[in-house]
C-alpha cells in the first residue's frame, strides 16, 4: 500500500546576504518588502545550476494554507495527516488545513495515485477555501464564428517549430523552475525580458511582471491592447513553473511545462512579426506556482472577477510536447467550457490537418481550472489522452531529448491557438 510522505519535512533554508536578519526576510506576510531580496535572487543566479546552487528563498515554509480537493481523490490517497487537518467538506469537496511544507508531499502523492499535479487549490486564507464549496458562477454564453480565414492562414505560416523548440530548450536549462527556488525567480525574469523584446517597438503592447506575496516567483503579463473593443479580454496562459518535489531537486521540466510557455511564447512571436492587431485585447500569460496548487492563476483570476474583466474566452497549455495517443490533442471535458471546446474542435478541423478527441483530468489539474470557477469560459488543449500522457513529469528526466529533442507535437498547439486568438479577437 501506498503511503505518502509525512508533511514535515525540512526545507532549506538559503540566506541571500550575509548581513540581513532571517527575521525580516522570512515575513512575506507582515508588510516586509521582499521586493529587492528577490530582485537581488534573480540577478545571481544563472541558468544551468551548477555554478549557482538553486536555493530556496527564505518563505514561509511554516505558513498556513488550506486547500481544496475532490472529497473522493483525498478520501482514496487515505492519508493519517490530511484526515487530521479536515476543516470543511460539501458532497464532493473536502478542505484542508495545511502548512506550505505540505504542499510538495500532497502534490507528488496527488501525481503518483491519479496522474494528475496538482489536483487540487491552494488558498492564503480559510475564507477563500471555503469559497469552493459552493457552486462557481456559470460563465456568459457567447456565439462563435470561425470566418477569419485569410487573416489565419497567413499567421500559421509564420509558426516556426524551431522556434517554439529554442524556448523549451532555453527554459530547460533552469535546474529548476520551483516557484520558491532561485531558479524559479531568475527564469521567470527570463520569460519577462524575453517577452519585452519581443515586443519592442509596438506601443500597444505592455509587459507586466505580478507579484505574489505569499512567494517569490511573479507570474508575467503581456497585454496586446484591443483597437476597437479592448475591454474585452482573450485569455492565452501556461503555468512557468517546474518542479520535481522541491527547490533542490532537477527539474527541467521540459514538457510541463515549458513547452506551454514555448507555445504561448510563439503565438506574441507571430503576433509581432506579423503586426496584427487585434480588435479586442489579448492577454498572455506566464502563471506562477501551478504546482502547488494552482496559486498564481487563481489569484490572476479571482483578481479578474473582482474587477468585473470581460473576459471572453481562457486558454490554457500545460504539457504539449508528448505524443503519447493515436490523436494529435485531447480536449480536456471536465471543469471547462463546452461550446468554446466545440469551437476549438473546429479550428483544428478548419484550419489543420490534425484530429482532436476528448479526454478527463478531474478536479483542480491546471491553470484552466482557476478560470472556470471564477465564471470565465476556459479550454484546455492536452498531449494526449489521459494517463497516456509523458510519463517522465516531475523528474529530472523530463528533458527535451526525451521528446526526441524537437517540438514536434507543440508545433500543433501553437498552430491551434493562433487561430484561436485570430478568431476570438476580432
Ligand atoms: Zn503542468
Amino acid at each position: 500500500m501506498r503511503r505518502f510522505l509525512p508533511f514535515f519535512f525540512a526545507i532549506p533554508v538559503f540566506l541571500i546576504t550575509a548581513q540581513s536578519t532571517a527575521s525580516s526576510l522570512l515575513d512575506f506576510d507582515q508588510g516586509v518588502d521582499v521586493r529587492p531580496v528577490i530582485r537581488q535572487a534573480g540577478e545571481i543566479a544563472v541558468p544551468g545550476g551548477d555554478a549557482v546552487s538553486p536555493e530556496t528563498i527564505p518563505a514561509n515554509a511554516d505558513d498556513t494554507v488550506w486547500i481544496s480537493i475532490s472529497r473522493n481523490d483525498a478520501g482514496a490517497l487515505g492519508d493519517e495527516l490530511l484526515k487530521r487537518a479536515l476543516v470543511g467538506q460539501n458532497d464532493s469537496i473536502s478542505i484542508y488545513e495545511l502548512k506550505v511544507s505540505g504542499l510538495d508531499p500532497l502534490a507528488a502523492a496527488m501525481q503518483r495515485r491519479f496522474h494528475m499535479s496538482p489536483g487540487f487549490f491552494t488558498h492564503d486564507s480559510l475564507a477563500s477555501a471555503l469559497e469552493d464549496l459552493s457552486q462557481p458562477p456559470p460563465a456568459a454564453a457567447r456565439a462563435f464564428s470561425i470566418d477569419q480565414g485569410e487573416k489565419v492562414a497567413a499567421m500559421l505560416k509564420l509558426v516556426n517549430e524551431d522556434a517554439v523548440t529554442a524556448i523549451i530548450s532555453r527554459l530547460s536549462e533552469y535546474k529548476n523552475r520551483y516557484y520558491r527556488s532561485v531558479t524559479g525567480v531568475a527564469s521567470s525574469k527570463w520569460i519577462y525580458d524575453h517577452w519585452k523584446e519581443l515586443s519592442a517597438g509596438r506601443s500597444d503592447i505592455t509587459v507586466t511582471a505580478f507579484p505574489h506575496s505569499a512567494y517569490p516567483q511573479e507570474s508575467v503579463i503581456l497585454t496586446v491592447r484591443g483597437t476597437i473593443e479592448p475591454d474585452k479580454v482573450v485569455v492565452v496562459g501556461a503555468h512557468q513553473d517546474s518542479t520535481a518535489g522541491g527547490s533542490d531537486k532537477p527539474a527541467p521540466g521540459a514538457d510541463d511545462n515549458a513547452s506551454g510557455i514555448a507555445v504561448v511564447n510563439e503565438v506574441i512571436r507571430v503576433v509581432a512579426a506579423s503586426g496584427y492587431k487585434p480588435a479586442q485585447t489579448l492577454k498572455f500569460m506566464a502563471f506562477a506556482a501551478e504546482e502547488v496548487g494552482l496559486r498564481g492563476s487563481q489569484e490572476i483570476a479571482a483578481g479578474f472577477k473582482k474587477e468585473g474583466v470581460a473576459v471572453q474566452g481562457m486558454l490554457n497549455l500545460d504539457m504539449t510536447n508528448y505524443k503519447g495517443s493515436a490523436e494529435d490533442i485531447f480536449f480536456i471535458s471536465d471543469n471547462t467550457n463546452a461550446p468554446q471546446n466545440a469551437f476549438l474542435g473546429k479550428l483544428v478541423s478548419t484550419y489543420t490537418g490534425y484530429n482532436w478527441a476528448a479526454t478527463r483530468c478531474g478536479y483542480g489539474c491546471s491553470d484552466h481550472a482557476s478560470w472556470t470557477k471564477n465564471g470565465f469560459a476556459a479550454s484546455f488543449p492536452f498531449e494526449a489522452k489521459m494517463g497516456e500522457d509523458n510519463p517522465n513529469i516531475h523528474t529530472a528526466k523530463d528533458t527535451l531529448a526525451q521528446m526526441g529533442g524537437r517540438a514536434t507535437h507543440s508545433f500543433k498547439f501553437a498552430k491551434l491557438a493562433v487561430a484561436y486568438i485570430v478568431e476570438m479577437a476580432k
